[in-house]
């Protein structure tokens, strides 16, 4: 049997299997990029690919506080992007 890997939200802090995460990795250099592979080295974070979630973790700064980096505008664009609903 085959463990699915599981990672926690870092908006509604409920565990999901990894692949239905988006993961947003801190670089080398401290920028917060989201890593579609989710096979970056460096630090991590997850979050639901819902808006829903989305507006929370920027809400609260949820990313910027696990990862101790500011978001850049850039990174809110490639979210919204993998979150897939189009509307940006
Ligand atoms: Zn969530």
């Amino acid at each position: 049997v085959k463990k699915i890997p599981m990672r926690m939200c870092v908006a509604c802090r409920i565990m999901q299997p990894k692949r239905d995460l988006i993961r947003i990795v801190k670089t080398a250099d401290g920028k917060l990029v989201v890593d579609p592979t989710g096979k970056c080295n460096g630090r991590g974070a997850y979050i639901c690919r819902k808006e829903e979630c989305l507006n929370k973790a920027l809400k609260s700064k949820a990313i910027e506080r696990a990862l101790e980096a500011p978001a850049s505008p850039e990174l809110l664009l490639r979210l919204k992007e993998a979150m897939g609903d189009g509307q940006t």
